[in-house]
């Protein structure tokens, strides 16, 4: 996972600004695995939508990650564009905001952690909402 900010954060048009905390939280979408590390971002970027989603991409690339696995299996890194200022944008391969943003604390705990006043383009407080799952919060330097 810092391997991936620091990919992110050398492309072009796009700067890391604030990194959450490390989740430990459970595997989400049905297939048996282990539990899942997960962290939210924020970066200012100057790329478009679908020029954003193909930086996170060579980023994922980069890593190693294979897309050969089930939906929702382990994989080596994932990195999902959650939200990009008030833009709403759907597409056959993107959709912002991201689609399970609102059902899923793994994404909402650490996302509020950086962003408490953050709002959906609709303007909801993201950190009013509460998804489900659970995300433990590691005491990791
Ligand atoms: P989920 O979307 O439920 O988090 P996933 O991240 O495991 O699932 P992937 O296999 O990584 O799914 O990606 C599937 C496709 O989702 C990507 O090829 C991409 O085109 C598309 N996609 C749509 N919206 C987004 C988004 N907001 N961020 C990243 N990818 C997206
Ligand atoms: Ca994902
Ligand atoms: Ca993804």
């Amino acid at each position: 996972m810092r391997r991936a900010l620091a990919e992110l954060d050398r492309s072009a048009g796009l700067r890391l600004l604030r990194v959450s905390s490390f989740y430990v939280t459970e595997p989400w979408g049905g297939v048996p695995q282990a539990d899942f590390y997960n962290l939210a971002a924020a970066v200012a970027t100057t790329l478009a939508p679908r020029e954003l989603l193909a930086v996170c991409q060579r980023a994922e690339d980069r890593l190693g990650r294979r897309r050969d696995g089930p939906r929702w299996g382990p994989r080596e890194i994932d990195i999902d564009i959650l939200l990009l200022g008030d833009i709403v944008w759907h597409d056959e391969s993107l959709t912002i905001p991201h689609p399970f943003l609102t059902e899923r604390a793994f994404v909402l705990t650490p996302l509020r952690e950086i962003a408490p006043d953050l709002r959906l383009p609709g303007g909801e407080l993201v950190a009013g909402l509460e998804g489900t799952g659970r995300a433990r919060k590691l005491n990791y330097p």
